[in-house]
């Protein structure tokens, strides 16, 4: 080979290999490849096609018309299948000097005619792992061999051909972990951003929905972290298929969004996010045994929950947010009004925190009443703030922030403190009183230290585990991670209340899977007991089932003497409300344990006591 020639060679592989090395995809670099051959055998036609699943995918022919590429797209490879498709299939150069008489060349003759092509020598490109992914052909318009250098030049294009294809390959591959989740295979937050952040999807109407699994720490806690991970990808999976697997995204840990595209209006929205509850909420049979996601989720609409993406993303999180404060397991669409929920909820918690900094967490203690005698038999204590002008904030009005679990635990610790050297006090002075109530919210049983927390205040003050009531609500209760430590406590003599009956789920069932010591009826329901029937049996049912069980009922709000009559009528026997007392300070409460409150109406008994 001449100098000039190999020259020529070297200017021509720098340049590809510059091209592939500038991140140049591989039709561009197979396009560039061919005319550069062209160039240097001014005599041969180039082509490349890639070989995906067996089949012909044209990729470069810059000397022919597109036609010709699009008549072999698609044809799958075979011994007998022109060069290209013979050599693709044994993974061996294939020559032809005489296109017209050979065989394999014979059903693409119409083809090639019009291109005058006569000969043809087509070589597979192999990668290093042995796959034939491609072929590269040097056609001639004579019949003919190639020359020295011209076998040269192929054998360089080959070689060229399979670093651009693996270059790509690994390309493709980094784009695809840069953008899929590893764990699921579907796109990652990166794929959200640049699906979300698209102006041709802002520009049109869909819906966005945030979803967030419930309790994945709890799985992940109790049965493993293989567990957590099969729902995570079982939810993946099921979101991808309702959604499109383009549609659905997992943005972090627990939380996924689906694009809802085209969807315009809130019932549309509403409807994918039930079919997503119900798609994903399907039991998974894994090893363990059978497994329940619960998701949450939040959603917004283009156009009317806002136009800006970063808007619509602020507001769909806050859909989020609010749905999973006020209904776990459900749908919120986005209102306006959650930004000022938050807001208040921020604020709230602030003002605990500073409280709880400035020692300004008192307890306040509300008697529980003998509906039959009138005597106190216990006391729930309730957090109050002494606001800085003096002011007591009860607890409704700092009631969000128990959500928050920086506050819960040292606002818990605070109380039992507080109620507990204030029982000692009353043991002491020989007050009849049984136990003292202290309310758990969720956030309490996060640091899993309750247990010890409780009973070395216990030790401390040398009270029995069975003057400690704690009461949760259903909805704490059906936290996971809140039963056991429950369980633990009961067993070890604390009393355990079932806070807020009738607001919740209001299942029996769940006093069989959690069992209870006390049951509080709900203020909402007492209000109604005179008027409403209903009401007035589901209490007297509860009545009867307690005394079958061993259960204590306490009706929480009574508020007149007629309710607190009827309750006892209904076979309840405990009551708690203003109508007895209002929520009062250690010294207040101290005062009335010395008495018996009054149960039946004063002014109602003494005319009859008159007449008799
Ligand atoms: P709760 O446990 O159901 O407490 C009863 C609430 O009803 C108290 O409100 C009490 O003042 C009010 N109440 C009592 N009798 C009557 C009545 O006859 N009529 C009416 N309308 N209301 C009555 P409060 O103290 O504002 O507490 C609200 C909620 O805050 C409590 O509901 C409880 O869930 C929570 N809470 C209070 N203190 C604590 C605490 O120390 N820790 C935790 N985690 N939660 C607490
Ligand atoms: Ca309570
Ligand atoms: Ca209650």
């Amino acid at each position: 080979m001449t100098l000039e020639a190999q020259l020529k060679l070297s200017a021509f592989q720098g340049k590809i290999l510059e091209a592939v090395a500038t991140g140049s995809d591989f039709h561009s670099v197979a396009d560039l490849l061919c005319r550069e051959a062209e160039q240097i055998a001014p005599d041969a036609v180039c082509t490349i096609v890639r070989i995906e699943n067996g089949l012909i995918r044209p990729v470069a022919a810059p000397s022919l018309p597109d036609s010709y590429a699009e008549a072999l797209d698609g044809v799958p490879i075979g011994p007998e299948v022109g060069s290209c498709g013979a050599a693709a299939y044994f993974g061996e150069p294939v020559q032809t000097t005489d296109i017209d008489k050979d065989p394999k060349w014979q059903p693409y003759l119409g083809l090639i005619a019009p291109h005058r092509l006569k000969a043809c020598w087509s070589s597979p490109i192999k990668t290093r792992d042995g796959r034939t992914v491609a072929t590269f052909a040097f056609y001639f318009r004579e019949n003919r061999g190639a020359d020295d250098a011209e076998k040269e030049l192929v054998k360089r294009c080959v070689h060229l051909c399979a670093i651009a294809f693996e270059y790509a390959e690994i390309n493709a591959h980094n784009e695809y972990l840069a953008y899929s989740d590893q764990l699921t295979g579907i796109g990652n937050r990166r794929s959200f951003d640049t699906a979300f952040f698209d102006p041709e999807l802002l520009s049109a109407p869909f819906g966005l929905l945030l979803i967030d699994i419930d309790n994945l720490k709890i799985v992940n806690d109790s049965l493993g972290h293989c567990a957590g991970d099969t729902q995570i990808a079982s939810v993946a999976k099921r979101l991808a298929a309702l959604a499109g697997k383009n549609n659905a995204f997992r943005l972090g840990g627990d939380e996924f969004a689906i694009i809802c595209r085209g969807c315009k209006d809130h019932a549309s929205l509403r409807q994918k996010a039930y079919m997503a509850l119900d798609a994903v909420t399907q039991p998974i049979d894994t090893e363990n045994g059978t497994l329940s996601p619960s998701v949450t989720i939040g959603g917004v609409l283009n156009g009317i929950d806002g136009t800006a993406p970063e808007q619509l993303r602020q507001n769909a999180d806050m859909a989020l947010y609010h749905a999973k404060q006020m209904r776990r397991g459900g749908y919120v669409q986005f209102d306006p009004s959650h930004k000022s929920t938050i807001l208040r909820r921020i604020a709230e918690s602030r003002d605990l925190l500073e409280a709880l900094d400035e020692d300004r967490v008192i307890a306040f203690y509300q008697p529980v009443v003998s509906l039959e005698t009138g005597r106190i038999t216990g006391v729930e204590a309730l957090a109050r703030i002494r606001r800085p002008d003096g002011r007591i904030a009860t607890a409704s009005e700092f009631q969000m922030a128990f959500d928050d679990a920086r506050n819960t635990s040292r606002l818990t610790a605070q109380m039992i403190d507080l109620a507990f050297n204030e029982l000692r006090y009353w043991l002491d002075e020989g007050l009849p009183i049984e136990h003292v109530a202290i309310n758990l919210a969720t956030a309490d049983f996060r640091p899993d230290d309750l247990e010890e927390r409780l009973m070395s205040a216990l030790e401390r003050t040398g009270l029995s585990p069975h003057r400690l009531q704690l009461e949760v609500t259903e909805t704490v209760l059906m936290e996971g991670h809140v039963a056991q430590p429950m369980a633990n406590l009961r067993k070890r003599g604390v009393r355990v209340a079932l806070d807020d009956f009738g607001t919740g789920f209001a299942s029996l069932t769940h006093l069989l899977h959690f069992p209870v010591d006390v049951i509080k009826i709900d203020k909402s329901f007492v209000e109604k007991l005179m008027t409403d029937v209903p009401s007035a049996a589901i209490v007297e049912a509860l009545a009867d089932i307690a005394r079958k069980t061993g259960l204590d009922v306490v009706a929480e709000g009574v508020e007149t003497y007629a309710q607190a009559e009827r309750l006892a009528e209904l076979g309840c026997d405990f009551g708690q409300g203003y109508l007895f007392s209002r929520p009062v300070d250690a010294a207040a409460i101290t005062d009335l344990l010395r008495t018996t409150l009054p149960v039946r109406d004063p002014a109602a008994l003494q005319p009859r006591q008159k007449r008799a």
